[in-house]
Protein backbone atom coordinates (compact mmCIF):
# COMPACT_ATOMS: atom_id res chain seq x y z
CA UNK A 1 0.00 0.00 0.00
CA UNK A 2 1.20 3.23 -0.75
CA UNK A 3 2.29 5.78 2.06
CA UNK A 4 -0.45 8.61 2.35
CA UNK A 5 0.82 12.18 2.51
CA UNK A 6 -0.72 15.18 3.25
CA UNK A 7 0.42 18.32 3.76
CA UNK A 8 -0.97 21.71 4.97
CA UNK A 9 0.51 25.47 5.95
CA UNK A 10 0.02 27.35 8.30
CA UNK A 11 1.58 30.69 8.53
CA UNK A 12 1.92 31.68 12.22
CA UNK A 13 2.13 35.25 13.49
CA UNK A 14 4.23 34.74 16.17
CA UNK A 15 3.86 37.33 18.95
CA UNK A 16 5.38 36.99 22.32
CA UNK A 17 4.27 39.85 23.57
CA UNK A 18 0.43 40.01 22.66
CA UNK A 19 -0.30 39.27 26.24
CA UNK A 20 1.77 42.08 27.65
CA UNK A 21 0.98 45.37 26.95
CA UNK A 22 4.66 46.79 25.59
CA UNK A 23 5.55 49.86 24.18
CA UNK A 24 5.01 49.99 20.10
CA UNK A 25 9.32 49.26 19.65
CA UNK A 26 8.74 45.80 22.24
CA UNK A 27 5.70 44.79 19.89
CA UNK A 28 8.14 45.22 17.07
CA UNK A 29 11.07 43.58 18.54
CA UNK A 30 9.07 40.58 19.22
CA UNK A 31 6.99 39.98 16.17
CA UNK A 32 7.58 37.76 13.31
CA UNK A 33 6.60 36.12 10.04
CA UNK A 34 6.74 32.78 10.44
CA UNK A 35 5.45 30.20 7.44
CA UNK A 36 6.69 26.83 7.96
CA UNK A 37 5.45 24.26 5.88
CA UNK A 38 6.18 20.52 5.67
CA UNK A 39 4.96 17.03 4.80
CA UNK A 40 3.51 14.87 6.79
CA UNK A 41 4.34 11.12 5.48
CA UNK A 42 2.80 8.71 7.81
CA UNK A 43 6.09 7.19 7.88
CA UNK A 44 7.19 7.90 11.55
CA UNK A 45 10.64 7.64 11.23
CA UNK A 46 10.74 10.17 8.43
CA UNK A 47 8.03 12.14 10.15
CA UNK A 48 10.19 12.64 13.26
CA UNK A 49 13.55 13.65 11.33
CA UNK A 50 11.62 16.08 9.76
CA UNK A 51 9.56 17.67 12.75
CA UNK A 52 12.59 17.18 14.88
CA UNK A 53 14.60 19.13 12.23
CA UNK A 54 11.73 21.82 11.71
CA UNK A 55 11.71 22.59 15.23
CA UNK A 56 15.35 22.88 15.77
CA UNK A 57 14.98 25.81 13.36
CA UNK A 58 12.30 27.46 14.24
CA UNK A 59 13.69 27.14 18.11
CA UNK A 60 16.94 28.37 16.83
CA UNK A 61 14.77 31.55 14.71
CA UNK A 62 13.38 32.37 18.65
CA UNK A 63 16.69 32.93 19.97
CA UNK A 64 17.64 35.38 17.36
CA UNK A 65 18.79 39.00 17.86
CA UNK A 66 16.97 41.45 15.92
CA UNK A 67 15.46 44.92 15.17
CA UNK A 68 13.38 44.15 12.50
CA UNK A 69 10.37 42.25 12.10
CA UNK A 70 12.21 38.71 11.08
CA UNK A 71 11.01 35.76 8.47
CA UNK A 72 11.31 32.26 8.59
CA UNK A 73 10.04 30.79 5.39
CA UNK A 74 10.27 26.54 5.24
CA UNK A 75 8.99 25.30 2.21
CA UNK A 76 8.85 22.07 0.83
CA UNK A 77 9.45 19.79 -1.96
CA UNK A 78 7.61 16.07 -1.85
CA UNK A 79 8.25 13.33 -4.49
CA UNK A 80 7.66 9.37 -4.58
CA UNK A 81 10.55 8.58 -7.02
CA UNK A 82 9.06 4.72 -7.06
CA UNK A 83 7.34 2.64 -4.92
CA UNK A 84 10.48 2.80 -2.37
CA UNK A 85 12.00 6.16 -2.55
CA UNK A 86 10.84 9.33 -1.11
CA UNK A 87 12.13 12.45 -1.73
CA UNK A 88 11.54 15.12 0.50
CA UNK A 89 13.33 18.51 0.95
CA UNK A 90 12.97 21.02 2.97
CA UNK A 91 14.20 25.02 2.17
CA UNK A 92 14.71 27.48 4.95
CA UNK A 93 14.83 31.07 4.24
CA UNK A 94 15.04 33.38 7.45
CA UNK A 95 14.93 37.14 6.35
CA UNK A 96 17.14 39.76 8.54
CA UNK A 97 18.54 42.61 7.69
CA UNK A 98 20.16 39.90 5.21
CA UNK A 99 19.03 36.54 3.62
CA UNK A 100 19.99 33.44 4.79
CA UNK A 101 19.14 30.67 2.89
CA UNK A 102 19.51 26.63 4.19
CA UNK A 103 18.77 23.60 2.55
CA UNK A 104 18.00 20.08 4.01
CA UNK A 105 17.36 16.77 2.31
CA UNK A 106 15.73 13.57 3.19
CA UNK A 107 16.13 10.44 1.17
CA UNK A 108 14.21 7.43 2.57
CA UNK A 109 13.86 3.75 1.31
CA UNK A 110 10.80 2.30 2.34
CA UNK A 111 12.25 -1.47 1.32
CA UNK A 112 15.05 -1.36 3.78
CA UNK A 113 13.36 1.62 6.39
CA UNK A 114 16.91 3.62 5.63
CA UNK A 115 17.46 6.81 4.39
CA UNK A 116 19.65 6.77 1.64
CA UNK A 117 23.29 8.12 1.85
CA UNK A 118 25.01 8.92 -1.31
CA UNK A 119 27.08 5.71 -0.62
CA UNK A 120 24.33 4.03 -0.86
CA UNK A 121 23.18 5.41 -4.24
CA UNK A 122 26.21 5.61 -6.13
CA UNK A 123 29.32 3.26 -7.03
CA UNK A 124 32.22 5.40 -7.65
CA UNK A 125 32.01 8.26 -5.12
CA UNK A 126 35.55 9.62 -5.83
CA UNK A 127 34.66 10.16 -9.61
CA UNK A 128 31.57 11.59 -8.87
CA UNK A 129 33.66 13.71 -6.30
CA UNK A 130 36.09 15.04 -8.59
CA UNK A 131 33.23 15.90 -11.59
CA UNK A 132 31.40 17.91 -9.32
CA UNK A 133 34.24 19.94 -8.05
CA UNK A 134 35.10 20.75 -11.40
CA UNK A 135 31.56 21.66 -12.20
CA UNK A 136 31.40 23.82 -9.35
CA UNK A 137 34.48 25.71 -9.75
CA UNK A 138 33.16 26.25 -13.27
CA UNK A 139 30.28 27.74 -12.67
CA UNK A 140 30.89 29.30 -9.47
CA UNK A 141 34.19 31.09 -10.30
CA UNK A 142 34.46 32.74 -6.80
CA UNK A 143 34.02 28.99 -4.86
CA UNK A 144 36.47 28.90 -2.18
CA UNK A 145 39.15 26.28 -2.91
CA UNK A 146 39.74 25.12 0.95
CA UNK A 147 35.83 24.93 1.29
CA UNK A 148 35.57 23.04 -1.69
CA UNK A 149 38.17 20.76 -0.34
CA UNK A 150 35.39 19.72 2.35
CA UNK A 151 32.12 20.03 0.43
CA UNK A 152 29.74 17.45 1.63
CA UNK A 153 27.18 15.51 -0.35
CA UNK A 154 24.05 15.07 2.35
CA UNK A 155 21.84 16.95 0.75
CA UNK A 156 20.48 15.23 -2.51
CA UNK A 157 17.39 14.67 -4.27
CA UNK A 158 16.44 11.51 -7.12
CA UNK A 159 14.12 11.91 -9.35
CA UNK A 160 13.86 9.34 -12.86
CA UNK A 161 16.57 11.46 -14.94
CA UNK A 162 19.01 12.96 -12.35
CA UNK A 163 20.70 12.99 -9.38
CA UNK A 164 20.60 16.78 -7.91
CA UNK A 165 23.20 17.56 -5.21
CA UNK A 166 22.96 20.66 -2.98
CA UNK A 167 25.00 22.82 -1.23
CA UNK A 168 24.52 25.44 1.43
CA UNK A 169 25.54 29.07 0.06
CA UNK A 170 28.24 28.62 3.25
CA UNK A 171 29.67 25.67 1.93
CA UNK A 172 30.76 27.34 -1.02
CA UNK A 173 31.80 30.56 0.51
CA UNK A 174 30.85 32.63 -2.47
CA UNK A 175 28.61 35.78 -2.29
CA UNK A 176 25.51 33.74 -3.58
CA UNK A 177 22.73 33.97 -1.54
CA UNK A 178 20.86 31.69 -3.26
CA UNK A 179 20.70 27.40 -3.30
CA UNK A 180 23.66 26.04 -5.12
CA UNK A 181 22.42 22.81 -7.26
CA UNK A 182 24.01 20.77 -9.71
CA UNK A 183 22.24 17.97 -11.85
CA UNK A 184 23.62 14.82 -12.55
CA UNK A 185 22.19 12.74 -15.20
CA UNK A 186 21.47 9.51 -14.00
CA UNK A 187 22.59 7.80 -17.24
CA UNK A 188 26.34 9.01 -16.74
CA UNK A 189 26.73 7.49 -12.95
CA UNK A 190 26.55 3.72 -11.86
CA UNK A 191 23.94 3.60 -8.99
CA UNK A 192 23.60 0.79 -6.20
CA UNK A 193 20.11 0.52 -6.90
CA UNK A 194 16.94 0.92 -9.38
CA UNK A 195 15.35 3.80 -10.12
CA UNK A 196 12.08 2.60 -11.75
CA UNK A 197 10.21 5.58 -13.45
CA UNK A 198 7.98 6.77 -10.93
CA UNK A 199 3.57 6.35 -11.93
CA UNK A 200 2.69 10.10 -11.69
CA UNK A 201 1.33 10.89 -8.07
CA UNK A 202 1.81 13.88 -7.69
CA UNK A 203 -0.19 15.30 -4.74
CA UNK A 204 -2.51 17.99 -4.37
CA UNK A 205 -2.07 20.71 -2.06
CA UNK A 206 -4.29 22.20 0.42
CA UNK A 207 -2.40 25.34 1.03
CA UNK A 208 -3.90 28.45 2.05
CA UNK A 209 -1.94 30.65 4.03
CA UNK A 210 -3.78 31.42 7.21
CA UNK A 211 -2.85 34.17 10.02
CA UNK A 212 -2.90 32.80 13.40
CA UNK A 213 -0.57 33.55 16.21
CA UNK A 214 0.49 31.00 18.65
CA UNK A 215 -1.59 32.69 21.26
CA UNK A 216 -4.64 32.73 19.32
CA UNK A 217 -7.63 31.02 20.55
CA UNK A 218 -8.16 28.13 17.61
CA UNK A 219 -10.95 26.04 16.81
CA UNK A 220 -11.70 23.12 14.52
CA UNK A 221 -15.00 22.42 12.71
CA UNK A 222 -15.55 18.87 11.42
CA UNK A 223 -18.19 18.26 9.18
CA UNK A 224 -19.35 14.39 9.02
CA UNK A 225 -20.85 12.44 6.42
CA UNK A 226 -20.76 14.37 3.29
CA UNK A 227 -20.32 15.37 1.08
CA UNK A 228 -24.28 16.16 0.25
CA UNK A 229 -26.02 18.88 -1.72
CA UNK A 230 -25.66 21.15 1.32
CA UNK A 231 -21.76 21.08 1.05
CA UNK A 232 -21.11 24.29 -1.28
CA UNK A 233 -23.38 26.00 0.79
CA UNK A 234 -21.39 25.36 3.51
CA UNK A 235 -18.25 25.84 1.80
CA UNK A 236 -19.90 29.78 1.16
CA UNK A 237 -20.60 30.33 4.76
CA UNK A 238 -16.71 29.31 5.58
CA UNK A 239 -15.55 31.59 2.96
CA UNK A 240 -17.45 34.58 4.56
CA UNK A 241 -15.89 34.30 7.64
CA UNK A 242 -12.33 33.21 5.99
CA UNK A 243 -12.78 30.04 7.85
CA UNK A 244 -11.54 26.53 7.48
CA UNK A 245 -12.93 23.49 8.23
CA UNK A 246 -12.21 19.50 8.03
CA UNK A 247 -14.94 17.32 6.12
CA UNK A 248 -14.87 13.75 7.15
CA UNK A 249 -16.09 12.30 3.84
CA UNK A 250 -18.20 9.43 2.33
CA UNK A 251 -16.06 7.26 -0.02
CA UNK A 252 -19.49 6.40 -2.09
CA UNK A 253 -20.48 9.82 -2.23
CA UNK A 254 -17.43 11.41 -3.76
CA UNK A 255 -16.99 10.49 -7.23
CA UNK A 256 -20.41 12.66 -7.41
CA UNK A 257 -19.28 16.03 -5.70
CA UNK A 258 -15.04 15.98 -6.99
CA UNK A 259 -15.84 19.62 -7.80
CA UNK A 260 -16.53 20.36 -4.08
CA UNK A 261 -14.31 18.16 -3.16
CA UNK A 262 -11.49 20.77 -5.01
CA UNK A 263 -13.34 23.54 -3.69
CA UNK A 264 -12.75 22.25 -0.14
CA UNK A 265 -9.24 21.99 -0.50
CA UNK A 266 -8.46 25.46 -2.96
CA UNK A 267 -10.15 27.34 0.07
CA UNK A 268 -8.04 26.07 2.38
CA UNK A 269 -10.47 23.16 4.40
CA UNK A 270 -9.09 19.79 5.05
CA UNK A 271 -10.49 16.57 3.68
CA UNK A 272 -10.65 13.13 6.37
CA UNK A 273 -11.80 9.90 5.72
CA UNK A 274 -14.59 8.62 7.23
CA UNK A 275 -15.32 5.08 5.53
CA UNK A 276 -17.04 4.11 2.68
CA UNK A 277 -20.32 3.08 3.75
CA UNK A 278 -20.95 4.43 7.00
CA UNK A 279 -21.08 0.93 9.14
CA UNK A 280 -20.61 0.18 12.17
CA UNK A 281 -16.82 -0.33 12.19
CA UNK A 282 -16.11 -2.43 15.14
CA UNK A 283 -18.80 -5.51 13.99
CA UNK A 284 -16.33 -5.41 10.33
CA UNK A 285 -13.30 -8.16 10.35
CA UNK A 286 -9.65 -6.67 9.42
CA UNK A 287 -9.99 -6.99 5.75
CA UNK A 288 -13.73 -5.43 6.16
CA UNK A 289 -12.24 -2.83 7.72
CA UNK A 290 -9.36 -2.55 5.51
CA UNK A 291 -11.55 -2.03 2.42
CA UNK A 292 -13.60 0.80 4.13
CA UNK A 293 -11.05 2.82 4.21
CA UNK A 294 -8.85 2.42 0.93
CA UNK A 295 -11.95 2.34 -1.13
CA UNK A 296 -12.61 5.92 0.78
CA UNK A 297 -8.78 7.44 0.53
CA UNK A 298 -8.80 5.64 -3.41
CA UNK A 299 -11.84 7.91 -4.23
CA UNK A 300 -10.81 10.66 -2.73
CA UNK A 301 -7.57 10.30 -4.58
CA UNK A 302 -9.04 9.63 -7.54
CA UNK A 303 -11.11 13.32 -7.35
CA UNK A 304 -8.46 15.71 -5.86
CA UNK A 305 -5.00 14.11 -5.97
CA UNK A 306 -4.92 14.23 -2.15
CA UNK A 307 -4.81 11.48 -0.08
CA UNK A 308 -6.33 11.88 3.34
CA UNK A 309 -4.07 10.80 6.52
CA UNK A 310 -7.55 11.50 9.37
CA UNK A 311 -9.77 9.14 10.04
CA UNK A 312 -13.18 9.73 11.77
CA UNK A 313 -14.92 6.68 12.78
CA UNK A 314 -18.25 6.55 12.29
CA UNK A 315 -20.50 6.85 15.25
CA UNK A 316 -17.23 7.68 17.18
CA UNK A 317 -17.41 3.88 17.42
CA UNK A 318 -13.52 1.89 17.86
CA UNK A 319 -11.07 0.01 19.49
CA UNK A 320 -7.15 -0.32 19.62
CA UNK A 321 -7.75 -3.41 17.29
CA UNK A 322 -8.94 -1.23 14.59
CA UNK A 323 -6.79 1.74 14.90
CA UNK A 324 -3.72 -1.03 14.85
CA UNK A 325 -5.28 -1.88 11.44
CA UNK A 326 -4.50 1.81 9.98
CA UNK A 327 -1.99 4.35 9.73
CA UNK A 328 -4.60 6.88 9.22
CA UNK A 329 -4.75 9.24 12.68
CA UNK A 330 -7.97 8.87 14.91
CA UNK A 331 -9.89 12.26 15.28
CA UNK A 332 -13.03 12.45 17.89
CA UNK A 333 -14.37 15.58 18.94
CA UNK A 334 -15.04 17.20 22.24
CA UNK A 335 -17.77 19.44 21.40
CA UNK A 336 -20.45 17.80 20.23
CA UNK A 337 -23.43 20.07 18.19
CA UNK A 338 -25.68 16.93 18.38
CA UNK A 339 -27.57 18.40 15.44
CA UNK A 340 -29.02 15.22 13.67
CA UNK A 341 -30.79 14.61 17.23
CA UNK A 342 -32.18 18.21 18.20
CA UNK A 343 -32.89 19.31 14.54
CA UNK A 344 -32.97 23.39 15.65
CA UNK A 345 -30.44 25.94 14.93
CA UNK A 346 -30.81 27.19 18.67
CA UNK A 347 -30.82 23.69 19.73
CA UNK A 348 -27.56 23.08 17.85
CA UNK A 349 -26.15 26.49 19.54
CA UNK A 350 -26.89 25.94 22.56
CA UNK A 351 -24.81 22.58 22.53
CA UNK A 352 -21.80 24.11 21.02
CA UNK A 353 -21.31 27.78 22.02
CA UNK A 354 -20.54 27.42 25.89
CA UNK A 355 -18.65 24.19 25.31
CA UNK A 356 -15.50 25.63 23.12
CA UNK A 357 -12.46 26.55 24.21
CA UNK A 358 -9.59 27.17 22.99
CA UNK A 359 -8.07 24.23 21.08
CA UNK A 360 -11.71 21.86 20.63
CA UNK A 361 -12.93 19.87 17.65
CA UNK A 362 -16.92 20.63 17.05
CA UNK A 363 -18.47 18.12 15.28
CA UNK A 364 -21.52 18.94 13.07
CA UNK A 365 -22.41 16.93 9.96
CA UNK A 366 -23.15 18.52 6.55
CA UNK A 367 -26.08 16.69 5.01
CA UNK A 368 -28.61 18.29 7.54
CA UNK A 369 -29.99 21.85 6.47
CA UNK A 370 -30.81 22.82 9.99
CA UNK A 371 -26.33 22.37 10.74
CA UNK A 372 -26.18 24.83 7.46
CA UNK A 373 -28.61 27.55 8.89
CA UNK A 374 -27.02 27.31 12.26
CA UNK A 375 -23.29 27.78 11.00
CA UNK A 376 -23.49 31.56 10.31
CA UNK A 377 -24.43 31.78 13.69
CA UNK A 378 -21.65 29.73 15.30
CA UNK A 379 -19.09 31.36 12.88
CA UNK A 380 -20.44 34.80 13.79
CA UNK A 381 -20.80 34.29 17.43
CA UNK A 382 -16.81 32.34 17.92
CA UNK A 383 -15.29 34.78 15.74
CA UNK A 384 -16.74 37.86 18.10
CA UNK A 385 -14.72 35.45 20.85
CA UNK A 386 -11.49 36.10 19.10
CA UNK A 387 -11.05 32.22 17.82
CA UNK A 388 -9.72 31.71 14.56
CA UNK A 389 -10.74 28.75 12.45
CA UNK A 390 -8.24 25.98 11.36
CA UNK A 391 -8.20 22.43 9.32
CA UNK A 392 -7.74 19.53 12.25
CA UNK A 393 -4.09 18.71 11.07
CA UNK A 394 -3.32 22.34 11.82
CA UNK A 395 -5.17 22.34 15.41
CA UNK A 396 -2.82 18.97 15.93
CA UNK A 397 0.51 21.21 14.60
CA UNK A 398 -0.45 24.23 16.52
CA UNK A 399 -0.55 21.67 19.47
CA UNK A 400 2.93 20.37 19.06
CA UNK A 401 4.09 23.97 18.13
CA UNK A 402 3.48 25.31 21.64
CA UNK A 403 4.55 22.22 23.39
CA UNK A 404 8.03 23.10 22.04
CA UNK A 405 7.64 26.85 23.13
ZN1 LIG B 1 -20.96 9.68 10.41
Amino acid sequence: MRKLSIIFMIILMVSGCAKAKGTESYISKDNAYVSINYPVTSINVLDEAISSYVNKIYYNFKKMDYINTPELNISYSYKEVNNDIINVSLQTEIVTDRTINKIKTFTYNKHNDKFLTMEDLVQDLDGLDYEIKKELLEKYQDADMDFLSNVSYDFFTIDDENLTIYFNPAEIKSDHDELIYLDIPLNSLKLLIDIDKAEGNDTYLSIKKKNVSLDDKVVAITFDDGPSKYTEKILDVLKKYDASGTFFLIGNKVEFYGDTLRRMLEEGSEIGNHSYDHKLLTRLSKDEFQAEISKTQEAIKKVTGFTPNLFRPTYGGYNSKLKSYTDLKFILWDVDSRDWQVKTKDKILKNILPNVKSGSIILLHDNHEYSLNALDDILKNLKGQGYKFVTVSELLELKKLRESE
